[in-house]
């Protein structure tokens, strides 16, 4: 692999070899649930090796599911990646890899939200302490504990933003010997390599910017040779692999990944912008913008902004928002987000470690790769039925 390389160009040749499949672009799928062998000695061997990475069966990979793992390995700077049915799923490899029973994990509070609930109904079931902690904490350490192994954070937070200093908190986990795990999700491996500031274990859905065109469900978990068998093991243990048809489209959305994000980051700023101008709104939360908590994390460690945000807007009835959302022509209502199409939902964020302030009303924007003009004149119109029904 040419390591040299920039990611743009790294991004249309990893994970395929055109001349082992008669010249053919793109590699082949491979859909399989079971691999045969020639021989008994290789039959009763198979689990052996390193005894973690056999192709012995379709739910422990294919070689599709192979090139994607070494591709996205090697984009996010990792020795190892692990492609699972979901995002929930790698994050659940992550925690469940590293927690057992009696063991403590401190979680941002601005965490993904069905990862708070894999944490309050099953996680804690196992006997695992859960303590939630301020994203923007000035130190973690008085919050650690002899018992805690893990230290997780998401930054920004995908409904409220707020930039974590990572640095600062793996700092503190790592001399107190915690593994850190970051959720990826928003920045991808192109704008954020989460290991550099100090991840051992890095998440991604690749149901959002990985695959791009709101098709699939698929996550990522990548990390070092240390953790790697353990979460591999529990991985093949869970069951939780992708299908042949996602491990496809997600190779296939790799290749175009830089440039979408580059527009939905050109089109993201360019909304906020817009946003942060209007009578309607109270404030724009983009990492990007000064007025983000964590702003300065994000100027320090990140190399773009991703075309998620948030726009609080000032106290309005709920008939007035109903006015508003059930007529927009291009922004979507609906969950996930990195697509190519815009969206546009309310939310209403679940602290139990911080207070969250706004009393109005909180919207989530996913930037598309539609026209800047006509998403602005979509929301004017939608602004407008907004104060109508006020
Ligand atoms: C969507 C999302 C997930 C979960 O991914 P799925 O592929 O939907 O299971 C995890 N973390 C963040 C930040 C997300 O936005």
């Amino acid at each position: 692999m040419m390591y040299f390389m920039k990611k743009e160009t790294l991004v249309t040749t990893i994970g395929r070899e055109p001349y082992k499949n008669s010249g053919v672009v793109n590699p082949p799928v491979y859909r399989a649930s079971t691999i045969l062998f020639h021989t008994l000695e290789e039959f009763e061997n198979c689990e052996s090796g390193d005894g973690i990475y056999p192709l012995v069966y379709g739910r422990s990979g294919t070689p599709s599911t192979r090139a994607l793992e070494e591709s996205l390995a090697t984009l996010d700077g990792a020795d190892h990646a692990i492609v699972t049915s979901s995002g929930q799923a790698a994050l659940v490899v992550g925690l469940m890899g590293i927690l057992s029973h009696g063991d403590h994990v401190l979680i941002t509070d601005n965490v993904y939200g069905s990862i708070r609930k894999f944490c309050k109904y099953e996680l804690a079931r196992f006997g695992v302490e859960i303590t939630f902690f301020d994203p923007m904490i000035d130190d973690i350490t008085p919050l650690l504990k002899a018992n805690t192994k893990m230290v997780y954070c998401e930054a920004p937070g995908s409904l409220t933003f707020e930039v974590q200093d990572i640095k600062k908190i793996a700092k503190a986990a790592h001399a107190h010997g915690a593994v850190v795990m970051v959720d990826n999700t928003w920045a991808t491996p192109l704008y954020l390599c989460a290991k550099d500031v100090g991840a051992d274990i890095t998440v991604h859905s690749c149901t959002k910017y990985l695959s791009g065109h709101s098709d699939l469900v698929m996550g990522l978990v990548t990390c070092s040779k240390k953790y790697f068998p353990q979460l591999r093991r529990v991985f093949r243990n869970l069951g939780s692999s992708p299908g042949s048809e996602e491990v496809y489209l997600v190779a296939r959305g790799l290749r175009t990944l830089p440039t979408r994000l580059k527009q939905h980051q050109e089109t993201g700023i360019a909304l906020a912008k817009w946003f942060e101008k209007r009578p309607e709104v109270a404030k724009v939360l983009h990492p990007a913008f000064a007025s983000c908590p964590g702003h300065e994390n994000w100027k320090r460690d990140f190399k773009g902004a991703s075309g998620l945000f948030g726009v609080l807007l000032k106290p309005y009835p709920h008939k007035a928002l109903a006015a508003m959302m059930d007529d927009m022509k291009l922004f979507g209502m609906g969950f996930s987000w990195g697509g190519y199409e815009s969206l546009m939902i309310p939310f209403v964020p679940e602290r139990t470690a911080s207070k969250w302030k706004h009393d109005g009303i909180c919207l989530r924007v996913n930037a598309g790769l539609e026209h800047i003009d006509d998403l602005i004149a979509d929301l004017e119109a939608g602004f407008k039925r907004l104060n109508a029904a006020a």
